[in-house]
């Protein structure tokens, strides 16, 4: 299978991509479509195929869930120890492998190759907390309570299902899958259509260094098939799904129906909140850093900057420059700043919203419309600038893209009421140098993070997640999730 990129692929990432059509992984082992059915990947940067993928039917579905619950007795019964000792292999495997993993990653997600690069250290890293966080709850805890010898036990659920949108497909997989295992469950991975070669290499190097077969399954397929049999199977024992709040939504009533604990980790339109005591120059280029930053597609990002009246022009005007300055090439060519987006529809719907906003009443300050990159068909985007009313579809809405929306405020109580004004919850700024004016703001926010001058900062122990159309469940890499993935039984004997 040639990849008619311009660029040279790594032997191992050649290798790989033979294997087309790549199979889902489970059992430890290939587990092909039995219809034969696939799907093309496609390299978003130049247009061309990098592959096909399977595309599992229900029943293919409901039989890897119950492989996945097979493989959890013999998981679960190991000690802790020898469990994690199992996930720090693969974690040492998968930082080995790192350079392979980007570069599958790069190709198949249009994510510039550092920055895939910078993924697989997460989930490296990701893993390796919670191994080291899971040696030390307490199992067993002993209660007080008078007249009774009482105690509670922690114990893992079975098989956890993940499902996975295509921004961040290998760390995503990692934030979520790395405490449902170190509390020892079993997975059932089934990552989107468009990027799922990163599980599938997961997968297969987890069987390489001895992972127990079952233990980490991933299947592939469409949404509307593949994605709703693992929703509707009534066998997983916890789901969790990243991904848009209109098929969080679908996620959520089937898990309703079968009882199944489900946490949803869905979009966002977040807000950052410029005040005028703030270096112009350096929040312009953090900003404009964070929007063009996997071209847009980050669900925290700030897309709606709120400017202080009195230094507007003079930060609009920082942000031009700044945006006519990137780069935009393909994810493998080391002078690209900016990559293009997943597919042919997101390009369609980031442009739409562009001629929405404007029709609605929005200016375009820089930017707009598609960009062209020589010799390549990929889905190139301009990083933009709106501003205009609040109220417009551009500022309501979740673009994807790399669109920031720019509206001035004139006081702190302007500014929350501004923040807030959305359906989302998910993560916004404040930018100023009055801290205690930067805590009020963030605090007031209604988000499930809030960052003081800096965005989209991550540290493993800090809890990530959305509230309201954001989503539910929250507690990302951080103990919280930790504890989701132990049911708790409670023992009490009268004395
Ligand atoms: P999407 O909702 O279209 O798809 C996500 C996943 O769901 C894919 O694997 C897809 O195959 C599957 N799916 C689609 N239809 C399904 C159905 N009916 N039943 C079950 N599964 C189904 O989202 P996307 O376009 O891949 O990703 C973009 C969205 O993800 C954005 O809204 C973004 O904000 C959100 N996101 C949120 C976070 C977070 O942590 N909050 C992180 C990354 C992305």
């Amino acid at each position: 299978m040639s990849v008619a990129t311009q660029h040279t692929l790594l032997p191992e990432v050649q290798s790989f991509l033979d294997q087309s059509p790549l199979a889902s992984f489970v059992g430890g082992k290939a587990f092909p479509s039995g219809e034969g059915n696939v799907i093309a990947t496609i390299d978003p940067g130049s247009g061309n195929q990098l592959a096909e993928i399977h595309d599992l039917n229900a029943a293919e579905i409901d039989r890897a869930v119950e492989i996945a619950n097979e493989a959890f007795p013999a998981w679960s019964g190991l000690s802790q120890q020898e469990r994690s000792s199992i996930l720090l292999k693969l974690a040492d495997a998968v930082e080995s492998h790192k350079a392979i993993i980007a570069q599958i990653e790069a190709l198949d997600a249009g994510k510039i190759e550092a920055q895939a690069a910078g993924d697989v250290q997460n989930f490296v890293d990701t893993l390796r907390y919670f191994v080291g966080l899971s040696d030390k709850v307490e199992k067993r805890t002993k209660l007080d309570v008078p007249g009774h010898d009482a105690h509670t036990v922690k114990q893992p659920w079975g098989a956890c299902a993940f499902i996975f949108p295509w921004n961040f497909p290998f760390l995503l997989i990692g934030w979520g899958i790395s405490p449902a295992l170190a509390a020892g469950n079993t997975v059932v991975i089934k990552p989107a259509e468009d990027t799922s070669l990163s599980a599938i290499y997961l997968a297969q190097l987890a069987k390489e260094v001895g992972v127990p077969d079952g233990v980490i399954n991933v299947v592939t397929g469409r949404g509307a098939t593949a994605g709703a049999a693992l929703t509707n199977n009534a066998e997983i024992k916890r789901m969790s799904f990243t991904g848009s709040p209109e098929v969080g939504r679908l996620v959520g009533e089937s898990c309703g129906r079968n009882l199944v604990p489900v946490k949803l980790e869905l979009g966002g339109k977040g807000a950052a909140v410029v005040f005028d005591d703030v270096d112009v120059k350096a929040t312009a280029q953090a900003l404009v850093g964070a929007i063009t930053f996997h071209t847009g597609q980050v669900c925290c990002d700030a897309t709606r900057w709120l400017i202080h009246e009195d230094i507007y022009d003079e930060f609009v005007a920082e942000c031009k420059q700044l945006m006519e300055k990137v780069r935009i090439g393909h994810p493998l060519d080391p002078n690209s700043d900016m990559g293009p987006v997943v597919n042919p529809k997101q390009r369609e719907r980031v442009l739409g919203y562009q001629e929405k906003g404007t029709a609605g009443g929005a200016q375009c300050l820089c930017g707009g419309g598609p960009a062209t990159v020589d010799g390549l068909n990929g889905n190139y985007v301009k990083p933009t600038l709106l501003a205009g009313p609040l109220d417009n579809v551009a500022a309501r809405e979740e673009i994807f893209g790399p669109v920031a929306y720019l509206a001035k405020f004139s006081d702190e109580a302007d500014a929350i009421a501004k923040a807030n004004d959305t359906d989302y919850g998910l993560a916004n700024s404040v930018w100023t140098t009055d801290t205690e004016r930067a805590n009020r703001v963030a605090e007031a926010m209604i988000a499930g993070n809030s960052w003081i001058n800096a965005h989209n900062v991550f540290a493993h122990g800090v809890p990530y997640g959305g509230v309201k159309k954001s989503g539910m469940g929250g507690g990302v890499l951080s103990p919280e999730t930790l504890m989701d993935y132990y049911r708790s039984t409670s023992v009490v004997r009268p004395l």
